[in-house]
Order: C-alpha cells, then sequence, then structure tokens
C-alpha cells in the first residue's frame, strides 16, 4: 500500500522508519546502561496450590526501572535484548537476583520454594549453556532441584536433538524442566514423552477461553487430561476469576498462577506474602 500512496506515502514511510531506528539505537543504548546501572528488577508472581492456597513457586519475571519511563514490561525491551546479544547479560543477571532472594527463603525454612525462571532461545541453544547455568546457580549455592526452567514447545522443536540431550543433562542434575505457553506453539505432542519433563504451562488464552462455555474449556480440559495420563505437574497461568479457579480445581489442575493470587511483586513484597502461607486471594 505504500506505492498506491504515491510518493508523499512512501516519504512518510522511510521517515517513520528513520525514527524506528533513532528510538531503537537509544533503547539499545539504555539497556546498555541499565545493566552497568543495575536498573533490571526481578519481580516474582506466586504459583500456588489451588486447594491448599500456599506458595509452592515462585516465577521470576524481568522489569526495567527505567530513569524516566519508569517500569518497562518485557515486551518494552526483550525482543531488543534478543536481537542484540544483551539478552546473555540480561539473563545472567536475573538469574543472579532470582537465586539470591530465593535462595535466601529457603535458607529461612521455605526449604520446598520452587524458583522458576524464563529462559530465552539464544541462552538454550547456546553450545555451553548447561555449564553456564549450573556455574551460575552454584555460584549462590542454589539448589538444582529447586530450580524450574521455562521454555517453549518452539525452543525444543527447534533443534529437538540437541536440546534433548541438554534437558537430559539438567535433569540428571535435578533441574526441573517446564514448558510454557503450552499449547500455543508447534504442539508436536511426540516430543513430550521423549523429554524430560516435569511440567505443562498451560496458556492463559486456554484459561480465558473457559468463560466462553463447553468449546471454550475444551482445550484446557484436554491439556489436563494429557498431562495426568503423562503423570506431568500442571500449572494453569492467568488465572484471574473465581469460576475460572473453581473449574480448573473440578478439572483436577493443583497449581494456578495469576491476578487472583495476585500479579508479579518486588520481591519485598513478597517475602512478606511467604511469610504469611496459605496466603488468601488478593483484591486486585
Ligand atoms: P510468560 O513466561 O508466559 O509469563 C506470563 C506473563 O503473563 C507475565 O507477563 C505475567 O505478568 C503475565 N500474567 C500473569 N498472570 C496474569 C493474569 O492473570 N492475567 C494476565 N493478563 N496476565 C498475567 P510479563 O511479566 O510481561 O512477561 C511476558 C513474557 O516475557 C513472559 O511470558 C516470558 O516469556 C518473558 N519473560 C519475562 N521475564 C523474562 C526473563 O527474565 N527472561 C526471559 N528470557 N524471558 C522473560
Ligand atoms: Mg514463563
Ligand atoms: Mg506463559
Ligand atoms: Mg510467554
Amino acid at each position: 500500500h505504500v506505492k498506491a500512496r504515491g510518493k508523499d506515502g512512501y516519504r512518510f514511510y522511510s521517515e517513520s522508519m528513520s525514527i524506528d531506528t533513532a528510538n531503537r539505537l537509544n533503547l539499545e543504548r539504555d539497556l546498555r546502561l541499565a545493566l552497568e546501572r543495575d536498573e533490571l528488577r526481578v519481580f516474582y508472581q506466586p504459583q500456588v496450590c489451588s486447594s491448599s492456597n500456599r506458595i509452592v513457586g515462585l516465577e521470576a519475571l524481568v522489569r526495567w526501572q527505567h530513569p524516566e519511563r519508569g517500569l518497562l514490561y518485557p515486551r518494552d525491551f526483550l525482543p531488543l535484548a534478543e536481537e542484540t546479544k544483551l539478552i546473555g547479560k540480561l539473563s545472567e543477571c536475573v538469574l543472579d537476583q532470582a537465586c539470591r532472594d530465593v535462595g535466601q527463603w529457603i535458607r529461612d525454612g521455605h526449604s520446598d520454594l520452587r524458583l522458576a525462571v524464563n529462559l530465552s532461545p539464544v541462552q538454550v541453544e547456546h553450545p555451553r549453556f548447561v555449564e553456564t547455568l549450573m556455574d551460575q546457580i552454584q555460584a549462590h549455592g542454589f539448589p538444582p532441584q529447586n530450580l524450574e526452567i521455562e521454555i517453549t514447545e518452539n525452543v525444543i522443536m527447534n533443534d529437538l536433538e540437541q536440546i534433548s540431550q541438554k534437558l537430559r543433562e539438567l535433569a540428571a542434575l535435578g533441574v526441573r524442566i517446564a514448558i510454557d505457553d503450552f499449547g500455543t506453539g508447534y504442539s508436536s505432542l511426540n516430543y513430550i514423552h521423549r523429554l524430560p519433563i516435569h511440567t505443562l504451562k498451560v496458556d492463559q488464552s486456554f484459561v480465558k477461553a473457559i468463560r466462553s462455555g463447553e468449546d471454550g474449556a475444551c482445550i484446557v480440559n484436554a491439556i489436563v487430561a494429557m498431562a495426568h495420563g503423562l503423570k506431568l505437574e500442571i500449572v494453569a497461568e492467568g488465572v484471574e476469576t473465581d469460576e475460572q479457579l473453581a473449574y480448573l480445581k473440578s478439572l483436577g489442575c493443583h497449581q494456578v498462577q495469576g491476578f487472583f493470587y495476585g500479579p508479579a511483586r518486588p520481591a519485598d513484597v513478597i517475602e512478606k506474602t511467604l511469610g504469611h502461607i496459605p496466603v488468601r486471594a488478593v483484591a486486585f
């Protein structure tokens, strides 16, 4: 449609391209500085046992406390980090903070508390991924059996042979493996029983669909049934309402995560919540 708008249309297009480029360069410079100035924050979202209301895990979700633009979310900077290789430093920074925070809470007596971290494809595809990850958690004395890594189906399908080797090594060391956004990727079900997977995370789009009645809920039904059959743990993501929670419980989905129990929050806030298990659903 650029052509249809003639010369002006084209000029408009190229101007907006150069603004994008300038923005990108600014953002890239800012992100580089952010890593030096320690502006990245790890927020934690509870993963809750739906029958006891107890926190069983915390998912680490990165935020950027930008000096001028305020709190930024992953969608604002993660794609750029991945394109520019800043993702390596970013991931390292997130895992360091998370091991420090959650490691402390584990030592404080929450000994089964699970830390879930999201890994980017670039990270997993790195030849020394396993060594790098293990060195880093060992530096904090973080127990591998309390760590769950979250990867997506697409990362797995991208290079099944390499990835399965790496996942096997990690699983042998005690690290748990979760498939994030389950059901939204390639969805080749063939790999699931060939890989050492512990947890399926039902994507929030399927949880949202519960409210639209029988048809909407059928994918959640199928995923939960499959997880039961394969003896996998299951975490439903994006649970916001009583109705969704009740429905998921009735299916036998025991772990839930979402605004119903609370969004991701800073470490000092989460620490107080941990002191008060079982948590009650918070108004939000
Ligand atoms: P994800 O791992 O699937 O995380 C779930 C996202 O859903 C988070 O968004 C979370 O804040 C949001 N969420 C949680 N409960 C609800 C709910 O009830 N309703 C709705 N509408 N949303 C909910 P967030 O924090 O913006 O993160 C987006 C994505 O960015 C994550 O999706 C993950 O793929 C990626 N990400 C976040 N932190 C990291 C990180 O440290 N490293 C890497 N590589 N990726 C990360
Ligand atoms: Mg995740
Ligand atoms: Mg997800
Ligand atoms: Mg995601």
